[in-house]
């Protein structure tokens, strides 16, 4: 399997190749592709799999570059995983013009709401701040159609559940989800029943 063989938009290609990958990794050969299709995705892997990229190609082969509109919101356990995956995404993304922010705590929030009302494509925080965001109103979901829990079961173990089943309340009704999770307790296969249509699963 190739990068070349998935179907990726030139672009992507062109980032992913500038980024130093030259092969997809076990996980990125069999999660890329369905991510793309729009399908739900139960990705079950350790972090060092290459999980980060194989969300971030998925999100970014199917934005519409010409909607300057969230589309797609990644939550993540930790500031510092959410601040990696911004960065990530943003190379990646670097030949496709992606707008990427962070929307964690202990920055300012004044800060974060100029950047959203500047428009981005892709929103990736942690649930407090994220979630803060969307009762501000200054993150406006009605163009989310991509939603990424990144270690689902840290989440869990930090306490985030209620925030995260918060947030899902306040999207779309059919978008997609992709949940990755290096094990699978009981409330993380809650998540993936609630809010998961026909989720595929992939095991690496
Ligand atoms: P992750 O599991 O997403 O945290 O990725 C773990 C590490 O593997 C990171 O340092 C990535 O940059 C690296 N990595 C991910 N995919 C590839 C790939 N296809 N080729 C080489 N390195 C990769």
């Amino acid at each position: 399997e190739t990068f070349d063989a998935m179907g990726l938009l030139e672009n992507l290609l062109r980032g992913i190749y500038a980024y130093g990958f030259e092969k997809p990794s076990a996980i990125q050969q069999r999660g890329i592709v369905p991510f793309c299709k729009g399908l739900d995705v139960i990705q079950q892997a350790q972090s060092g799999t290459g999980k980060t990229a194989t969300f971030c190609s998925g999100i970014l082969q199917q934005l519409d570059y010409s909607l300057v509109e969230c589309q797609a919101l990644v939550l993540a356990p930790t500031r510092e995983l959410a601040q990696q995956i911004e960065k990530v995404m943003r190379a990646l993304g670097d030949y496709l013009g992606v707008k990427v922010h962070a929307c964690v705590g202990g920055t300012s929030v004044r800060e974060d709401q100029r950047i959203l009302s500047s428009g981005v494509h892709v929103v990736v925080g942690t649930p407090g701040r994220v979630f803060d965001m969307l009762r501000r109103q200054s993150l406006r979901p009605d163009n989310i159609k991509m939603f990424v829990l990144d270690e689902a079961d840290e989440m869990l173990s930090r306490g985030f559940k209620d925030q995260i089943y918060d947030i899902f309340q306040l999207l779309p009704p059919k978008i997609q989800v992709g949940v990755f999770s290096a094990t699978m307790p009981p409330e993380a296969l809650e998540i993936t029943r609630k809010f998961m249509n026909k989720p595929v699963r992939i095991l690496v």
